[in-house]
Parts: structure tokens; sequence; C-alpha cells
């Protein structure tokens, strides 16, 4: 691409930013789409979030992702919030508004634009969550708003889990969700689960891992779910396999929510075709980034 005077710049906000996969989606889709806009990384250092919010209002910066660890952090910096990230308490997007960023929050609907391309449907499903951190809390939050029959949320720390239950149960204004340790995985009543396997865990390069190993708790998923990438096929995704289910990764919903905050900067359309061009950068990217490590 020819950098010039007329550049828009976007970017993302984190620390680390290193191992980011953003600007592969956003500098394919402004090639593809012929738009002058280059995506850089922008490393943030703690305590410094205002500061970098004000400084990438004021070099007019087109739209600025956000990620680890100022997903929150970076709340009491904007001008206004769009309310499903006003839910979630965390913003991902920013996007130029007057006097200030408004934010969004576009990894929910982006983890919900890829499970509808790969065919998971939410609604009337009974859901089981792994793990209770930002990104469980708000896979809780999609479910509930997307018409999950029943929600059972299993973490490590039962406390984490029973929050996001009390939390969830609140904003349905019935009992929709409980909470479970993991290691009472065997407890679970009946079958057939849609599972979203929302926890650090198998994660590159520690791919050997899962949460739970035991086949019969396999047994009781139709689907699951890893929100993790790298690697592409995660144990807890072979193991769902393993006992007849289909499993999907997180790498869809990377795309999808640099795709809808690119639509949000933009104005711009992403049509599949396009999405599939910038789905295949993204892989290409992952690949080198585990060569080097
Ligand atoms: P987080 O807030 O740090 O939460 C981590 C969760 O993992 C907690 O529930 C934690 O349990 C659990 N956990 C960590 N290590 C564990 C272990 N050894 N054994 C059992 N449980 C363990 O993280 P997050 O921001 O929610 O992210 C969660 C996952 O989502 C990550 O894998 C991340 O890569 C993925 N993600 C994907 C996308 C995407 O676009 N595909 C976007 C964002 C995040 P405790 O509560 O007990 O500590």
């Amino acid at each position: 691409m020819i950098i010039n005077g007329y550049t828009r710049t976007c970017g993302v906000m984190g620390n680390p930013v290193e191992h980011t996969m953003s600007p592969a989606i956003h500098n394919t889709l402004a090639e593809e789409l012929g738009e002058n806009l280059a995506y850089v990384p922008f490393r943030v250092p703690a305590g410094h979030v205002g500061e970098a919010v004000k400084g990438a209002f004021a070099l007019n910066l087109l739209g600025v992702n956000v990620t680890v660890p100022y997903k929150s952090e970076v709340i009491p910096f904007l001008k206004e919030i769009d309310p499903l990230a006003e839910t979630i308490g965390a913003v991902n997007t920013l996007v130029r508004a007057e006097g200030g960023f408004r934010g969004y929050n576009t990894d929910m609907p982006g983890l919900y634009r890829a499970m509808c391309e790969d065919g998971v449907a939410i609604e009337g499903e009974k859901m089981l969550i792994l793990g209770a951190g930002g990104v469980a809390r708000a896979v809780a939050i999609l479910a509930a708003q997307k018409g999950a029959e029943e929600i059972i949320l299993l973490n490590r720390t039962l406390e984490k889990a029973q929050k996001i239950a009390e939390e969830v149960n609140g904003l349905a204004g019935r009992q929709l969700a409980t909470a479970r340790e993991t290691g009472a995985y065997a407890s679970l009543p009946g079958d057939g689960y849609l599972a979203i396997q929302a926890t650090n865990v198998g994660m590159f390069p520690k791919t050997e891992e899962a949460v739970i190993e035991d086949a019969a708790f396999y047994e009781k998923i139709h689907t699951g779910y890893d929100l993790i990438f790298n690697p592409a096929e995660t144990r807890f995704m072979s193991l769902v396999k393993k006992s007849g289910g289909r499993a999907f990764n997180g790498l869809k919903m990377l795309l999808y929510q640099g795709i809808i905050a690119y639509e949000l900067w933009t104005g711009a359309e992403v049509d599949s075709d396009l999405a599939e061009k910038a789905y295949a950068e993204m892989k290409k990217a992952i690949a080198k980034q585990s060569d080097v490590q």
C-alpha cells in the first residue's frame, strides 16, 4: 500500500500487543476494498490508558481496538458507550464521536456471527460455559440474550462462576444460569449440551491440556466451541470430536470481531468472499508466529 497524507490510521492498544492478529485482518480488508487505511499495534504501558485514548483522538485516529488488559479500564475515558458494551462491561472497539470516542463490544457480536456461519444456534440450547473470566461472562450474557434454554457455568473457582450466574439471572429476570465447580462435571444432568470453552487451558504452547479429560463428560456435548484459536484444533476440540460431537475453534470469532469493528469505522460492508480472504491471511500470520516461537 502507499502511505501518504490522506492515509487514515487505526490500531490496537494493549499490553502486550506483539502477538496480535488484528493487523492481518484490517490491512487485508483495507487493501482489498481499496481504502487508504493502515492498521498498527500500540503498546500502552500500565497506567497510561487515559492518555492513550485522549492522544488517539487528538491524533485523529479513525478507530482503535482495545485488547487485554484494558477492555474494562478504558471505559471511564470514553465519551459514549454502546448499551451492549455497557452490559458486558468490556469495550474492544473505539469509534470517533463528537468530542471523544464511543466504545463498542464487537467480541460477542463477532462470536455470534461466527456461530451463525458455522451453523451453531444458541436459541433453545442447554449451554455449558467452561470458565468464568471476562470472556465467559460476556458469553453467558450473549447466551441469555439469544434465548438459551439453560446456562451452566463450570469453573475452577466456583465463586467467580456463581457471581456471573447471579448477574445473568438478574439480567434475564429468572433462574436461567447456575454455577458448578469444574470437578463436579459428573453431576451434570442429562446430555445434549452446546459447550463453549472459555478458559485459557490448551492455548499454544501448552497444547496438550484440556480442563476436563474424562470421555464421559464429552459424551454429554453435541457441539464444542473453543474460543482458543492457536492451535487450530485444541485438545478440547479433539475430545469433543472423539465422542462424536462437532467442534470449532475461536478464529472466526476473532475474524468477525475485527470485521464488525472495520464496518463501524468505515461504513463498508464486508461480504463472505472478503471475509474468507482476511481469514486466510490470519491463518498465515498464526502459522508464521507459531514457527517463530
Ligand atoms: P480470563 O479473564 O483470564 O479468565 C481465564 C479463565 O480460565 C478463568 O475462568 C480461569 O479460572 C480459567 N483458567 C485459567 N487457567 C486455568 C487452569 N490451569 N485450570 C482451570 N481453569 C483455568 O481470560 P479471558 O479474557 O476470559 O479469556 C478466556 C479465553 O478466551 C482465552 O483462551 C482467550 O484466548 C480466549 N479469547 C478468544 C477470543 C477470540 O476472538 N477468539 C477473544 C478473547 C479471548 P479461575 O477463575 O479459576 O482462575
